[in-house]
């Protein structure tokens, strides 16, 4: 079963989005901060990282851009997921180097399939 960091300096968004997906049978770690996120990321190769973009010292931005610069990294997706939800900043933050955007609050009905395509989208970039 795929394996999904969450990365996010909110203990409830945390909670709500481990229960969701392993409620669905994905396998979740998480992490409280960017940095402890990269860390993580390194040591236990997830396939999709979930990224908060507001945290305090390393924000979401820089931590996808550490996992993307490294070679050891650089392969996982990378998905943030963000309340900024103003016109233009999905495309904006895609074009920065997110592989994916979703936004929060988010939709429990469809966020593990959501989940789900992202996942589905690296098995096809891979082959
Ligand atoms: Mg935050």
């Amino acid at each position: 079963m795929a394996h999904i960091l969450i990365v996010d300096d909110n203990e409830l968004n945390l909670e709500l989005f481990r229960d969701v997906l392993e409620l669905e049978g994905f396998e979740v770690d998480i992490a409280t901060s960017g940095k402890n996120g990269v860390k993580k990321a390194r040591t236990m190769q997830p396939d999709l990282v979930l990224m908060d973009m507001r945290m305090d010292g390393m924000d979401g931005l820089e931590a996808m851009r550490v996992l993307k610069g490294d070679a050891s990294t650089s392969h996982i997706l990378v998905a943030v997921l963000t309340a900024s939800a103003m016109k233009g900043d999905k495309e904006r933050l895609l074009a920065e180097g997110f592989d994916a955007y979703l936004q929060k609050p988010i939709d429990l009905a469809s966020f593990a399939d959501e989940v789900r395509s992202l996942l589905e989208m690296n098995v096809k970039r891979d082959n």
